[in-house]
């Protein structure tokens, strides 16, 4: 599978896009936001602040999240800037994403997003898009102040080689054998230390790095918090194919390109490749059927909008490997089998990780 081609989001402003259905993707990034707030704050502790404050989002999207962080650190800035009574830096953000990105819609909700800046006088800013993977090196050597990225280091750079022995799942499962969490493990130690790596080049000296992602908080990669939503998804798949719509084999040969690392994998790694201190790791859940409705009596209400936010990050993916013809049976099945998970009185939480990294 050629990830760049197949991973973004599903893009527009379609019912099943991204951009209308990241409400649980939102909601992580207002809940992750005092670790930003203190990261910024800690960073200028000292009252001085450069000329130019330059930030970069990776895996910025295309929808009403795209700019949320980035205003989240404009209005810190500003805050602090108003706080120690001096003049707002000038900024320059980068919104980075893979090349697939819908980033015409991003640039076109550009110039009103700096007309309220100019509004609130705040200080110039300028944003520029940066298309490529952040796996590889984006920015030139110590150029950057900050970097931020949310929901988006869980995917990895590509699906990992030999797994083939993955039969009847589509990720990490109850039933992958132990080779199969070796490959997924070793693609993301792989890919997260490259990450930093790269970061690390482009990071001035004393620069910050906040990260969220989905995470675990078992050791075992095959009990991870939310795996019942790819198992859910299998079965569907399982049901397209004994109505003959789609192949077993097609099945045993799909697998998704996302890893959900657990606390200790993740310290081990910043560890390992040594270009950064951990200041702060957190977790938190998210319960995925409470998000929109806390106290939904129907099921439905709640499955409809869980299906929503898993369709509009994997239907490219499946759409490149089984056709576009099978998508909308195939998630209509998948209500189905999450209205049956969540009536048994299932929840279904999403196990987020958020942190802060210093350039040593
Ligand atoms: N930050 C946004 C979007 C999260 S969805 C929010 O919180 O709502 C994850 C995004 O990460 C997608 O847009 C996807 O295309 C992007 N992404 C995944 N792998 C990437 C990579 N290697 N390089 C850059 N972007 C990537």
């Amino acid at each position: 599978m050629v990830l760049q081609k197949s991973l973004p989001m599903t893009a527009g402003d379609s019912e099943c896009s991204y951009a209308n259905n990241s409400i649980l993707q939102r909601t992580v990034i207002v809940k992750a936001k005092p670790v930003l707030e203190d990261t910024i704050k800690n960073m200028f502790k000292n009252g001085i602040f450069p000329k130019c404050f330059t930030v970069a989002d990776l895996g910025c999207s295309s929808g009403p999240n795209t700019l949320l962080s980035i205003s989240n650190v404009i209005d810190t800035v500003h805050n602090l800037c108003k706080e120690n009574k001096c003049e707002p830096p000038e900024l320059q953000v980068y919104l980075n994403d893979l090349p697939d990105n819908d980033f015409n819609s991003v640039f076109k909700s550009i110039p009103s997003f700096i007309e309220k800046m100019k509004k609130e006088k705040y200080g110039n800013c300028f944003i520029a898009g940066v298309p490529g993977s952040f796996y590889e090196r984006l920015f030139p050597l110590n150029s950057l102040n900050f970097v931020h990225s949310s929901y988006s280091l869980h995917w990895l750079s590509q699906v990992p080689k030999g797994l083939e022995c993955n039969k009847g799942s589509i990720l990490i499962s109850k039933s992958s054998p132990p080779q199969v969490l070796e490959a997924y493990f070793k693609q993301y130690e792989k890919d997260f230390s490259s990450f930093l790596h790269n970061r690390s080049q482009e990071l001035m000296s004393g620069g910050h790095i906040v990260l969220v992602f989905v995470g675990r908080s078992n050791p075992d990669p095959r009990s991870y918090d939310c795996c019942c939503l790819m198992d859910l998804l299998t079965k569907s798949l399982l049901h397209l194919a004994a109505e003959g719509k789609i192949k077993e084999d097609e099945i045993d040969s799909f697998n998704m390109p996302s890893y959900t690392p657990y606390e200790e994998e993740i310290k081990k790694i910043i560890q390992i490749e040594g270009s950064f201190t951990l200041q702060r790791l957190e977790a938190f859940e998210s319960d995925m059927a409470a998000i929109e409705k806390p106290n939904a009596k129907h099921f439905e209400d709640s499955a409809k909008l869980v299906v929503k936010t898993i369709r509009a990050v994997t239907e490219v993916m499946l759409a490149s490997h089984f056709g576009n013809s099978i998508i909308d049976h195939l998630f209509d099945i998948y209500i189905k089998n999450v209205i049956e998970y969540l009536s048994m009185g299932n929840t279904i939480k999403f196990f987020n990780i958020s942190l802060c990294l210093q350039k040593k």
